[in-house]
């Protein structure tokens, strides 16, 4: 997943330097880890969150968080599923989202599956994330449907700031919405700690969707994680802040692409371009972007250069499922 960072050099956490306390994580998850959050998580700047761990890893993982004063409890285990077209009789299958896999209990065993864990120090605390912090689920042809208060409860289990919570409860309608352009219309000063771009690679100071790119609570938060990740290891702050504190394309959350460049109001003029990674990343304007070197938003329209000539032109359009509006975000100021 973290391949497609592009330009960037993809970390390989478990060789950065670090305190012993993270090492014991980034070992076991020594590419497609949350180190930020799981830092964020030991220090207690955030009550819990949840990870994935392959089962034959599971008891490892339970006893590197114990080692640590942390609680872990399992919810299921997912593996991957290939089948939509099973789902063509199932009551209230138009209510899932794109992402499917097939659930099994923690104690089978299965091929390829991986553990759904959810981890913080309060026991209590971590239990109440995990019975909200399940999926929609098909059982006996009929598709369950979660209620909006589970979302919520999950959200500020995660300890998402309730602003953002809210925010999503309200924007997050990919049929009609786009949350990241709200977010982008209401922020002044784009500050890189809310910068939640890069979240699928776990390495943000921010890993929620943010009401707002200058949200005050996000800010303190992602502050005090920055803080603490400094303390276990200085490698892996300086890449996040390296990371975050570039100008973005953004069309959607599937479409957003990180540039090493200078942002002006209407335009970047780049050297060299990522493309985050995401459930669906949109590699052919990924390539597009690779060809020039200046990138231009006019109206719908993202317009590619190189020097003056026109190499590509994507159309956005917002009449469908994941509306696509292009803006950009200069997060260059950095962790302000
Ligand atoms: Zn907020």
């Amino acid at each position: 997943m973290i391949s497609i960072l592009g330009d960037i050099a993809p970390p390989v956490l478990s060789a950065m330097d670090q305190s012993d306390e993270l090492r014991g994580y980034t070992a076991l998850r020594p590419e497609h880890g949350q180190p930020v959050n799981f830092v964020a998580v030991m220090t207690g700047v955030k009550p819990s969150m949840d990870d994935w761990v392959t089962r034959s890893q599971l008891d490892e993982y339970v006893d590197m968080c114990r080692n640590r004063g942390l609680y872990v409890t399992a919810n299921a285990q997912f593996a991957g599923f290939s089948g939509d077209d099973s789902l063509a009789d199932v009551i209230g299958k138009e209510t899932l989202t794109t992402t499917r896999a097939a659930a099994h209990t923690v104690a089978e065993d299965v091929p390829n599956a991986s553990v759904h864990v959810f981890v913080g120090r309060d026991r209590q605390a971590v239990d109440r994330t995990r019975w909200s912090g399940w999926y929609p689920l098909v059982s006996g042809g009929r598709a369950s449907s979660k209620p909006w208060i589970d979302h919520y409860w999950f959200g500020e289990g995660l300890g998402y700031p309730s602003c953002c919570t809210e925010a999503f409860a309200r924007h997050n309608n990919w049929s009609v919405n786009n949350m990241p352009y709200q977010a982008w219309r209401s922020t002044q000063a784009p500050s890189a700690l809310c910068n939640s771009t890069p979240r699928f690679t776990g390495l943000t100071w921010t890993a929620h969707l943010p009401c707002r790119y200058d949200c005050a609570a996000s800010i303190t938060l992602a502050r005090e994680t920055r803080a603490a990740v400094r303390r276990h290891s200085v490698e892996l702050a300086d890449y996040v802040d390296n990371l975050t504190a570039r100008p973005c394309l953004v069309l959607n959350e599937w479409e957003t692409f990180s540039f090493d460049g200078t942002c002006r109001p209407s335009s970047i003029q780049y050297e060299a371009v990522a493309l985050m990674p995401s459930n669906k990343p949109n590699r052919r304007l990924f390539e597009a972007l690779q060809a020039g070197s200046r990138v231009e938003i006019r109206d719908d329209l993202v317009v590619i250069f190189n020097s003056d000539d026109v190499v590509w032109i994507e159309q956005c359009r917002v009449d469908g499922f994941a509306p696509r509006v292009p803006f950009f975000l200069d997060f260059s100021a950095g962790a302000r």
